[in-house]
């Protein structure tokens, strides 16, 4: 009798164990720290290799620090020792479909999620599902849309595009990826799909947020027609410079606008906010970099682009992709040193005093 008691408890023992160590690394995954998820699932596969719960974790840390190809195996295995009712099961569906994704099988991908979400068990998994779909531009709302191919990009032209000349839209994007990639020397996972819509309310009617927009863990881009040629490509380019890269607001926005290919004067463009303005805010850079809600869009846009306009001149190319690795205030400091607060302050200087 004794010896059965100590299998029971030995195997309540093991079940508590394999919870414990599952809310852990839930825990890390809903905190986004994708490294310490994957480093810790990693030593659980150790003794428990076919572990369903463990794989999947390991699996999904791994596809969101942007290495899908090596999460594939993991989440596959996962699948395959997964029960069919288990709640697990959609979202095991649901990481297969973004690697596939990733991986270019645009078909696969759509069947596994809508595996997902016929499978009826995860509302959250379901709905992830739903969104993606739309998102990544495989819903069949798009099978109407236009595509045309570029060497590094997919377009997709809504039905009666008010896009005049295609041709030239199309050059003048790949033309802009190029010259992007070329001077970040990033290569990214897989051509960016490149959707252009009419309007923001044809967009909305299918779900999509207000636009343009990019997904860059995706490559994914939803765009105006009227937009510049290089905001939003260079989000995805700059989002593949590192693997756990850290992102504020005002530095990932100053890039991308300071990389836009356009003309536009920025200071100009800051003057003529200011006196839309209603608050007249005196702006503090350091605040801006520290806090993305307080002030009008232009201080995360234009100036953003400015101020990053003027350390890149300052200090260059290798330094500012350092910064853009890891975006903070503090990191700055590591970078540039003090002189950082003494181009803010000039720069403040000339944005508050007229
Ligand atoms: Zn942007």
């Amino acid at each position: 009798m004794k010896s059965i008691y100590a299998v029971f408890a030995l195997l309540l023992n093991i079940s508590i164990f394999a919870q414990n160590h599952d809310k852990e690394l839930r825990d890390l995954y809903y905190s986004a720290q994708f490294n310490q998820l994957v480093q810790v699932s990693a030593e659980y596969l150790e003794s428990d290799s076919l572990n369903p719960v463990f794989n999947l974790w390991h699996g999904e840390g791994l596809v969101e620090l942007g290495f899908f190809e090596e999460g594939k195996p993991y989440v596959q295995k996962a699948i395959e020792n997964i029960e069919d009712n288990d709640t697990r099961k959609p979202w095991a569906l649901n990481y297969l479909a973004r690697i596939e994704f990733l991986s270019q099988n645009k078909l696969k991908a759509k069947q596994l999620f809508i595996d997902c979400i016929n499978s009826n068990t995860n509302p959250k998994a379901i709905e992830s599902s739903k969104y993606l779909l739309v998102e990544l531009g495989l819903h069949d709302f798009y099978s109407e849309f236009e595509v045309v191919e570029s060497e590094h990009i997919t377009f997709h032209f809504q039905p009666n595009s008010i896009v005049s000349n295609i041709d030239e839209f199309v050059e003048l994007r790949e033309n802009a990826i190029q010259k992007i990639s070329e001077f970040f020397g990033v290569k990214i996972p897989k051509k960016i799909d490149f959707i252009v819509w009419n309007s923001n309310e044809d967009a909305k009617k299918i779900g999509i947020k207000s636009l343009g927009f990019a997904n860059p863990q995706f490559c994914v881009i939803h765009s105006r027609p009227n937009q510049t040629l290089g905001h939003e490509i260079t989000h995805v380019i700059t989002h593949y410079l590192a693997n756990d890269q850290i992102k504020t607001r005002f530095i990932n926005e100053g890039i991308a606008v300071w990389f836009d290919l356009s003309n536009n004067n920025r200071l100009e463009i800051i003057n003529n906010q200011k006196e839309k303005d209603s608050t007249q805010a005196i702006v503090s850079i350091k605040e801006a970099w520290n806090n993305p809600t307080v002030y009008p869009e232009w201080v995360y846009y234009t100036l953003a682009g400015e101020f990053i306009n003027r350390i890149l001149d300052k200090w260059g190319r290798e330094n500012l992709v350092e910064l853009l690795k890891n975006q903070t205030y503090d990191n700055a400091v590591l970078i540039y040193g003090n002189e950082i607060d003494e181009v803010i302050f000039k720069l403040e200087n000339e944005i508050n005093s007229n």
